[in-house]
This record gives C-alpha cells, sequence and structure tokens, in this order.
C-alpha cells in the first residue's frame, strides 16, 4: 500500500480515540448499557415491548421507568396487552393508555423518552404485533386485526411483528409469513419484526427481515423484573434495540425506525444488517497504538473497545500471534493488547478478523479490518 494511504488509514483508526474519549451523556449508572454514536447518527438504545399491571404484567409502570433509568436507555414503550389483562378485576382501566401515562409522569423528571403503545394479542395469524407511537390506543379495541392494523397505521405507528418463533404459536420455534403477513407487508401495515424476544433469538426471523425489507427489532418483552430476567447482578443485560436516529427524540426515533436504521444488541451479540452493523464496528474499535518490541520484528498492537459488547475476533490473515490463538477476546470499554508477528519489520500491516459475536445475516459474521502504520525501522539502530 501507499505510504500516504497508509497514513490516512492510520489516522482514521487512530483518531477516534480522542473523539470518542468521554463517556456517553446518558450513562448514569455503572450499569448503562453504552455504544458509541456513528458517523452521521446518534446511537439510542431502547426497550420497544414492555408490560405492566395493566395488562399481565407484575409491576407498576413507574417501575419500567426506574429500570430503564438503570440501563442508561434512551426510550422504552409501554406495550400492554390490549385484549389479555388478567388483572382487571384488581386493577380496572378501561383508558388503554393508562400504563403510558403513568409512566410518562415518571420519567417528566428525567431525560427518558416513554412511548405510547400497545400489543395486539391475536391467535395465529396474525400471532402478536406491537404498535408503538400510538396518539391513542383505545380506537384499537376492534375485531378484526386487519381493522386494528389499519387504524395503528392511521394514527402513523411503527408497527412489528413479536416473537415470531414463538412455539405456542409456532411449534417449531420457526418463524414463517402467513399470507395475512405477506398481505400486511405489502400494503404497509406491518414495518417490523422481533429478530429477538425476551432471550430468544431467531435466525429465520433476520431471514425474513432482510428478505421483506423489515426493521430489525430486539426486545425485553419484560413481565417481572429486568434484573432477574437479565441477571444484571451478574454482568447480563437486556436485548436492546440499537436505533441510529439523526436526532435524539420520539419523531427521530421514529424516523430511523421507519427507515430500518438498527441493529439488536442481545446476550453480548450484535445482530443487525451490514450497512448498519458494520458503522457501529469501525465506531467501537480502533487500533490506537503499535510499537515493535525492542530487537525483534513482533508488534504490540492496542486495540480500543469503546462498546458494551465483549468482543470476539477470529483472524482472518496468515500473520500470527504470540501469546494467544487464532481467537482474541476484547474486554469491553478497555484496550486489549496484542502481539503480532508478521516475521519481519515492515512499514504496515493489515488485521482482518470475523467477528464472531456480530450476526448480518443468518450464520454470517462480518468481518472488520485495520490498516496498521508502523514506526520507521531505523528507529531502531538510533537507539
Ligand atoms: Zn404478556
Ligand atoms: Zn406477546
Amino acid at each position: 500500500m501507499p505510504r500516504s494511504l497508509a497514513a490516512l488509514l492510520a489516522l482514521f483508526f487512530v483518531l477516534p480515540l480522542s473523539l470518542h474519549a468521554q463517556p456517553h451523556p446518558h450513562s448514569h449508572t455503572a450499569r448503562a448499557i453504552q455504544f458509541p454514536d456513528v458517523p452521521g447518527g446518534h446511537t439510542l438504545q431502547m426497550d420497544l415491548h414492555t408490560h405492566t399491571v395493566f395488562s399481565d404484567g407484575s409491576v407498576w409502570p413507574d417501575i419500567r421507568v426506574q429500570e430503564a433509568l438503570r440501563d442508561g436507555l434512551d426510550a422504552v414503550a409501554m406495550t400492554d396487552h390490549l385484549e389479555y389483562q388478567p388483572h382487571q378485576d384488581d386493577i380496572p382501566h378501561p383508558d388503554r393508555n393508562r400504563a403510558y401515562e403513568v409512566a410518562r409522569e415518571e420519567a417528566a423528571a428525567h431525560d427518558l423518552i416513554v412511548i405510547n403503545g400497545s400489543e395486539i394479542t391475536r391467535s395465529m395469524p396474525p400471532g402478536h404485533t406491537n404498535a408503538v407511537f400510538l396518539e391513542d390506543a383505545n380506537p384499537l379495541l376492534q375485531d378484526d386485526p386487519r381493522a386494528v392494523f389499519r387504524e395503528a397505521n392511521r394514527q402513523g405507528a411503527f408497527v412489528f411483528w413479536n416473537h415470531p418463533m414463538w412455539t405456542p404459536q409456532r411449534p417449531s420455534g420457526r418463524p414463517a409469513l402467513t399470507e395475512m403477513h405477506r398481505a400486511l407487508i405489502e400494503q404497509d401495515l406491518l414495518h417490523g419484526i422481533e429478530v429477538v424476544n425476551k432471550h430468544k433469538y431467531s435466525a429465520g426471523a433476520l431471514r425474513i427481515a432482510l428478505e421483506h425489507d423489515l426493521t430489525i427489532v430486539g426486545t425485553s418483552d419484560v413481565h417481572g423484573l429486568i434484573d432477574w430476567d437479565y441477571e444484571v447482578h451478574a454482568g447480563g443485560h437486556r436485548p436492546v434495540t440499537l436505533v441510529f436516529a439523526e436526532e435524539r427524540s420520539k419523531a427521530g426515533l421514529k424516523a430511523a425506525l421507519e427507515d430500518g436504521r438498527t441493529a439488536v444488541w442481545h446476550r453480548n451479540t450484535l445482530i443487525g444488517r451490514a450497512s448498519h452493523v458494520l458503522p457501529l464496528l469501525k465506531a467501537s474499535l480502533s487500533v490506537v497504538d503499535a510499537q515493535y518490541r525492542p530487537n525483534t520484528s513482533v508488534v504490540d498492537v492496542r486495540i480500543a473497545n469503546r462498546s458494551d459488547a465483549r468482543f470476539l475476533l477470529d483472524n482472518q490473515t496468515e500473520v500470527p500471534f504470540h501469546t494467544r490463538s487464532d481467537v482474541v477476546p476484547l474486554a469491553p470499554q478497555d484496550t486489549t493488547r496484542l502481539l503480532v508477528k508478521p516475521g519481519a519489520r515492515q512499514e504496515a500491516l493489515t488485521l482482518r478478523f470475523e467477528v464472531l459475536n456480530a450476526v448480518t445475516a443468518p450464520a454470517t459474521h462480518p468481518t472488520i479490518t485495520f490498516e496498521v502504520v508502523l514506526p520507521e525501522a531505523q528507529e531502531e539502530t538510533d537507539r
């Protein structure tokens, strides 16, 4: 590679450290989920599927807000079931916007966006669907599911298919589109699909999203407590949808969701279209230093990871490492040292890895490349 190009690439990979050195503005707590912004967009974290006592959840809506604040989320949607309300003898709630209103009051003094939503809870087809960014959930109480989708869309809602891998409605656990789903997608009444719901990931749902241009969504679908479901004390995290938005607002989130600008963060894995996962990987990882060890051609490379992902990289080049096999873990929010053995001193080094804990299509992992400029060989003879 020409020297000037190498220098340029080195700049690209080295400089972002200083730009991202300040903590994420929403990192109020140690457990807060943190990913860096991408070029041209904020990386916002949202949970688009939660329940409260206003349907079959076990908590008052204020707890959903408190959990979201602890997790450093930018937004949370209240999506109680419209048609399933097992607590209604104890908690009457004729107004289906009530959980949202209580949550919004709780969040008023905080920097958290609360979104009004409903889970349209039907047998298959169409199964369960969330409508979020609703103006008024009450008019969604209609018998014909098609009429409910039309009303949600009339209100400008973002509508996505919930847990298409849910075995009570799909015993194989493998999602399949029905005629009704195809019609809803064709009429632009259904816009997204849960590729992750609670603890489950579905490659089939990811395939459907890619083939039918649906937005990739991952949610907690929490009914109890986030801490108990996801063992946050032991380093776990709820699944979140990472939304790449031009502005941090309801409108910014909605526009990005409608445009499919998302990835999912689930069990330490990033799932999304390559066009969205790759910029996030580039924003998260960079080589911040590379030096020859004295009197050797072994290079001490330092790779910074500015995300919460514990990345697992698989070496795709012939160049071996000094202390590790071909699989290299990168600790979250930390810098990892990698000793690389190119065999002889040279001007530049290409490191290329498959990112094993990122998924851009079923069983497909993206590749990331670092072009590393090395110090002049003559420096050694000066010592
Ligand atoms: Zn439920
Ligand atoms: Zn459901």
